[in-house]
């Protein structure tokens, strides 16, 4: 499965957490990240992630473009809902195309927890046959 990491400065211990937590799922996984959050991520976990441009400098929109074209099935977004980013309409771009396309968002580690737990138990299966 192609997914898609990223976190807003906040969410980047939880972000960290998260995927410590996970390894062993996101190990099976094709990763694509923001930059700065995939550097994280790498430096504490031994996961291997397609870093794309820092989020505010363009790395939302490269991975809303790879939404348009099917290169991603998930995205776990932390977003920061306490602290104004510069890039909002960025990050508003790609939440919209998110719902344009029907693909799963978390942004919240709870969310993100059920999503995992439903992909590993294989409830998930049904999007494949949706998208044939
Ligand atoms: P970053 O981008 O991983 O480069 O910090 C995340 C974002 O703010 O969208």
């Amino acid at each position: 499965m192609k997914i898609a990491l990223i976190a807003h400065d906040e969410k980047k211990n939880e972000m960290v957490n998260f995927t410590i937590a996970y390894e062993h799922f996101f190990q099976k996984q094709e990763l694509y990240s923001t930059g700065t959050t995939g550097k994280r991520i790498m430096a504490e976990t031994n996961l291997k992630i397609e870093r794309l441009m820092s989020g505010p400098l363009g790395g939302d929109q490269q991975i809303g473009a790879m939404i348009a074209t099917d290169d991603i099935d998930l995205i776990i977004f932390f977003r920061d809902p306490l602290t104004a980013q510069p890039h909002e309409p960025d990050v508003s771009a790609l939440l919209r195309l998110c719902d344009v396309y029907r693909i799963p968002l978390a942004t919240n580690s709870a969310t993100a927890e059920l999503l995992l737990k439903s992909i590993e138990s294989g409830d998930f299966d049904w999007r494949k046959h949706m998208k044939q």
